[in-house]
């Protein structure tokens, strides 16, 4: 039996992975649950599955979970606080983490998990963005198997299949959906409202990842994620737009062979692929019929004027050191703003630019700097958003 630890159970990729889980009742198990703060949504999950550990990262809420479980007549252990998440995620509790904790509160747990040695199905994107180098050493000294759960990287991954020489890559196309504004122009993003961000056209998605792929920073960070996962320098990595969500990425290999892989823009199959492999399992995704999809697969370069998010986070990645952890804290404090109707639209990515020039960028030599520059970022994000609107333009250098 393989123990699953589900850190992030109540959002969304949470949800999809405890519905495959539920579907290999014979051979997958959800031994720990974890959340942020939704305590009772985390007990309704623990009710339904059953887990030995429930954790909630908010301690404030420890007697809530207990008393509920209890209340409940479950067996489950509660635990609190984020260095539990962390015990939990190394422990013999679990033999596969599935990091699905959103923005940077998820590095501590997957770091754990890769120092452990764990299989780690890793959803949280923004760890690799804050400490891409680091996780991944900390992966190959703790000996885990990191399986991407981004449908782009886990496409690459099974595009690779194995194959672990970046040399033969001659460049990775990862696919973007474009958002829901698509082909609109810097000028008519400006009244955009956080209702309208979130509702992505192809895939349900938890708020902050919605608004990240209405900017495109969503790609910029799946980028800088890819690089790391598969060795890639920036040059060889581009993103094309292609609406219909169905292509999910592409390898282009230096004997001229290009690999895709294509599926229904649903989560479970990339969850299925992390859970089973080197086997398939059931995920309860359809199979892909390219006719009744509309028998079209179209792709375009990306507006970078209208969405200068994307841009941002090449030039991040190309600065490289601090700027990449730079580049996400201030834009999950702008994201974060913006769904508070704070801030407009427009305003995340002058957010990211006043951040990125204002903090300096140093060499990333340990995890105490990246997270220094994490600190220092957000302090510079929230000044600049605490600022009056008018003076919140930022003229792009
Ligand atoms: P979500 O907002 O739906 O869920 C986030 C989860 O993290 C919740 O369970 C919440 O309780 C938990 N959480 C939040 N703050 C926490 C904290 N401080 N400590 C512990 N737990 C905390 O988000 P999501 O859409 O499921 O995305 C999760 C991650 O997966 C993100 O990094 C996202 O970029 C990535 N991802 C998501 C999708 C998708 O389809 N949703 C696709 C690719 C990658
Ligand atoms: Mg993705």
């Amino acid at each position: 039996m393989q123990q699953v630890a589900v850190l992030g159970a109540t959002g969304s990729i949470g949800a999809s992975a405890l519905d495959v889980i539920a579907r290999h009742p014979d051979r997958l198990q959800a031994s720990v649950l974890a959340a942020g703060s939704q305590v009772e949504a985390l007990l309704v999950l623990c009710r339904k599955h059953r887990p030995a550990h429930a954790v909630i990262a908010d301690e404030v809420l420890f007697a809530t979970l207990r008393d509920g479980l209890r209340d409940a007549g479950l067996p489950t252990q509660a635990h609190a606080g984020s260095q539990a998440l962390d015990d939990l995620a190394a422990s013999d509790a679990c033999h596969t983490v599935i990091a699905a904790i959103v923005g940077a509160a998820g590095l501590s747990s997957t770091l754990s998990a890769a120092r452990a040695g764990k299989r780690l199905l890793l959803a949280n994107k923004e760890s690799l963005v804050l400490a891409g180098e680091l996780l991944m050493a900390a992966a190959r000294e703790g000996g885990a198997t990191i399986i991407p759960i981004d449908s782009e990287h886990n496409a690459i991954f099974q595009c690779l299949a194995g194959c672990k020489d970046a040399a033969t890559l001659s460049r990775i196309t990862l696919t973007a959906s474009g958002g829901p504004f698509r082909g609109r122009s810097c000028s008519e993003l400006a009244q955009i409202t956080p209702a309208q961000a979130v509702a992505h056209p192809k895939w349900s998605m938890g708020p902050k990842i919605s608004v990240d792929s209405a900017t495109l920073m969503n790609k910029g960070l799946e980028v800088i994620e890819a690089h790391h996962l598969f060795g890639v320098p920036c040059e060889r990595i581009r993103v094309l737009v292609h609406p219909q969500s169905l292509v999910h990425s592409i390898v282009d290999f230096i004997d001229g062979s290009s690999l895709a892989q294509l599926g229904l823009p649903d989560m479970r199959t990339a969850l299925a692929v992390g859970l089973g492999w080197p086997q398939r399992i059931e995920s309860g995704v359809g199979s892909l019929d390219l006719l009744t999809e509309g028998g079209r697969l179209d792709f375009e370069a990306p507006d970078l004027d209208a969405f200068p998010c994307l841009a941002l986070a090449f030039c991040a990645l190309q600065a490289g050191g601090t700027a990449p952890a730079v580049l996400n804290a201030a834009n999950e404090e702008a994201v974060s703003a913006f769904l508070q109707g704070r801030i407009g639209f427009l305003s995340i990515p002058d957010t990211v630019t006043a951040t990125l020039d204002a903090v300096p960028m140093q060499s990333a030599d340990s995890l105490n700097t990246l997270l220094a520059a994490d600190a220092q970022a957000r302090v510079q994000a929230r000044a600049f958003i605490d600022k009056p609107a008018t003076q919140r333009k930022y003229a792009h250098a």
